[in-house]
């Protein structure tokens, strides 16, 4: 390692300090310049907090919020939702009948839905890659309640060459299927695509087949990485 490329290494671990199975991606330090950007949703472009939903939906339910938030937080339910084996309106039921929530489908999906924050410098990096002639992809485990508002809600999402969204294809990531969809959707492969994501276990399939992979935790942090790797100015 060259002391240019070790001086990456210490800027990007140090942005990952809790989280230690970073190490095993070495290939994030030396990033070189990509044919597509491929970006998580979730904890990347959009933080979110399932806690204010939870909050909302047990006001209107016989559950407490901690109740809810056991039902529709990274759970068995929700899984099957955002895999697409379940319609939204299958999904309300489901909720419906386990919390006996008390208001409309339309309310409901407000309500779940109503738990996003843009993340405005990764939402300027996109522009920034798109200013560039990059094409730039979402691809994220989601459902279709939190697309739909989503793409009402925050006009930035519809800035995007494409999007390879786990509902579409019943497959969830990190199912290296999904990444095999990305690969065939931008026509690139292995080192030509750079990705962020903040979960490690999605970030190690995309380093397995090759991909430039960044474990993306605080975005200062990425952008004072990218800027060492001299893509972004
Ligand atoms: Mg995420």
């Amino acid at each position: 390692m060259n002391s240019r490329s070790a001086e990456r290494w210490k800027v990007v671990v140090s942005c990952s300090e809790s989280r230690p199975s970073f190490e095993r991606f070495p290939t994030a330090p030396t990033l070189i310049q990509p044919q597509v950007v491929v970006f998580d949703l979730g904890k990347v472009l959009l933080d979110f907090d399932f806690n204010k939903a939870a909050r909302a939906l047990a006001g209107d339910s016989s559950f407490s919020a901690d109740q809810v938030l056991g039902l529709i937080n990274q759970t068995p339910l929700l899984h099957r939702y955002e895999t697409g084996l379940m319609s939204t309106q299958e999904f309300f039921y489901e909720v419906r009948g386990l919390t006996g929530y008390r208001r409309t489908l339309a309310e409901f999906c407000r309500q779940l839905g109503d738990i996003f924050s843009e993340v405005a410098l990764m939402v300027e990096l996109n522009r920034y890659f798109r200013s560039q002639g990059l094409p730039t992809y979402i691809f994220s485990n989601t459902s279709e309640l939190a697309v739909d508002h989503i793409r009402a809600t925050y006009p930035f999402f519809s800035e995007f060459t494409g999007y390879i969204l786990s509902y579409e294809h019943h497959v969830m990531k990190p199912d290296p299927q999904l990444y095999e969809i990305v690969e065939r959707t931008t026509g690139a492969a292995g080192g030509r695509i750079l990705y962020f994501d903040d979960r490690a276990e999605n970030i190690e399939t995309a380093h397995r087949r090759g991909w430039q992979v960044f474990l993306h935790d605080r975005p200062q942090d990425t952008l004072v990485a990218l800027r060492q790797s001299g893509l972004v100015p």
